[in-house]
């Protein structure tokens, strides 16, 4: 890496991704550029989640796949890289020592380096990358998280969360009840766009926090007396509205005029419309992801391991056990210290 950067090249990494139902694998370099990104999904029967040992059969098959067809689309020899970057946690455990062991593998027999990467910090520095904001609010919606947090002293700091399930649960727990095939989130979009009238359901907002578990079974009960885009349109504006409260709060007492909208369920227009109204009533801006990056995918995970890699983070092959409980704000961040 010293020698790059006297040369002024920019550090290659590679990433790979594994913590839940995608396996992915990039290449991205610390300019900022995404050189490839691939991956594939793993797809639950209808009417049931993810099977933790399913998705690490399904994910061990197809990861060499994967990881070859990154390094060709980036047009880069395993040799060239500089480090080989995994999400460490949180996550399924048998899912995630899938992605640890193709990395330590790759690692060990290139000599590079292995850098760790926390899979919500991924979420954010892919989102600031896309949108090229410095400093802002960050909401992180996805199937793991639902945080609002924003950057002191070193690390991400959660302003407020959800109590219960996150607000992609609630989407692929509903859609579950309601047949709509595995991710709902989507389909509830698509569905919620069709829906003309407001069904009343429970709207729990705790100081900071969200609570989504009554929502839901609220919304279940409802699924056999109403018409299912209207069931949808009003799940959407009750949870929605939920989190652009918490955030207009956060936003208000921490005087932010920048929102960054990131994770798996950042891709729902509505959701996007809804932030960019409030941000702009408050004189600031809201921006999200770009949609290709939002769901999990090998490019967080090699644009923050080559962020993280050049401000000296990596680990010997011996540590590099996975932390499926692990919590962002725990993680120091080197990169943004300054
Ligand atoms: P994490 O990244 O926190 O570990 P995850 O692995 O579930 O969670 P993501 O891929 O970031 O990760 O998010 C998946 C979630 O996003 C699913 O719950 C899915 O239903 C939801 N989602 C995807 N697209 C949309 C959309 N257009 N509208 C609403 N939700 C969506």
């Amino acid at each position: 890496m010293a020698r790059r950067r006297e040369q002024g090249k920019a550090v290659l990494c590679l990433g790979i991704e594994s913590t839940a139902h995608t396996f992915g694998a990039s290449v991205a370099s610390s300019r900022g550029e995404i050189l490839s990104d691939i991956r594939e999904v793993y797809r639950p029967p209808l009417g049931s989640g993810i099977h933790p040992r399913e998705a690490a059969q399904h994910h061990s098959k197809i990861a060499p796949k994967v990881v070859c067809e990154a390094l060709r689309a980036a047009g880069v020899r395993p040799q060239d890289l500089d480090a080989v970057a995994y999400s460490k946690g949180p996550g399924l455990g048998p899912v995630l020592r899938v992605g640890a062991t193709v990395a330590r593998a790759i690692a060990a027999n290139f000599s590079k380096p292995l850098v760790p990467i926390h899979h919500a910090i991924a979420h954010i520095e892919i989102g600031l990358l896309t949108t090229g904001l410095k400093d802002p609010l960050v909401v992180l919606v996805s199937g793991g998280h639902t945080t609002v947090a924003f950057f002191s002293k070193g690390k991400w700091r959660v302003f407020g969360e959800t109590e219960d399930i996150t607000l992609g649960n609630l989407l692929d727990a509903f859609g579950r009840e309601a047949g709509i095939p595995h991710p709902a989130g989507p389909n509830i979009e698509e569905l919620a766009s069709k829906g003309r009238r407001l069904i009343e359901l429970p709207y729990i907002v705790k100081g900071n926090d969200v609570s989504y578990s009554g929502l839901l079974t609220a919304a279940i009960k409802r699924i056999s007396d109403s018409r299912l885009p209207d069931l949808c349109y009003s799940l959407q504006e009750v949870a929605f509205s939920m989190m652009v409260e918490v955030s207009e709060r956060a936003i208000a007492q921490l005087e932010h005029n920048e929102l960054l909208l990131t994770g798996g369920v950042s891709a729902n227009r509505r959701l996007r419309e809804m932030f960019a109204k409030m941000m702009a009533d408050r004189g600031g801006e809201s921006r999200a992801v770009d949609p290709k990056y939002s769901g999990d995918c090998g490019a967080q995970i090699a644009w923050t391991g080559a962020l993280a890699f050049s401000s000296g983070v990596s680990e010997p092959l011996g540590d590099s056990e996975v932390l499926p409980r692990w919590r962002f704000d725990e993680v120091e961040i080197p990169w943004r210290r300054g």
